[in-house]
């Protein structure tokens, strides 16, 4: 069985003028990628996040009761700290957007709430 998962929803958000996300983890993507070395090299995954945009992709073929597959989404709090990736995300973001006035406003209001 193939899964398919949308990837141009990802991209157009990406495209999007500066928006300050409700989670830093998957910044409202509700999907994780993330890089893996294995010893023939470097791939990327995917996981789902844990906050409530992640919910669609809480994907278990082992736990479905037609068509079984060993192809399941994780969590990401299964493979990384998320609390790592949302220190990074929110560091990239900062870095980026730093020149911003308005968003480094919107920024400060959300991390002191
Ligand atoms: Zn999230």
């Amino acid at each position: 069985m193939t899964v398919m998962i949308d990837v141009e929803v990802w991209g157009s958000k990406e495209n999007s003028k500066a928006i300050i996300p409700n989670c830093w983890i998957c910044k409202d993507n509700g999907l994780v990628i993330y890089k893996k070395k294995t010893k023939d090299g470097i791939y990327e995954h995917i996981a789902h996040c844990t906050c409530p945009a992640g919910i669609p992709y809480h994907y278990d073929g082992r736990e479905c009761k037609t068509n079984k597959s060993e192809y399941y989404i994780p969590s990401i709090a299964d493979i990384a700290d998320p609390a790592m990736i949302a220190k990074d995300n929110l560091a990239a973001f900062y870095k980026q957007n730093k020149g911003n006035d308005d968003i480094m406003k919107i920024l400060q209001q959300q991390l002191a709430s």
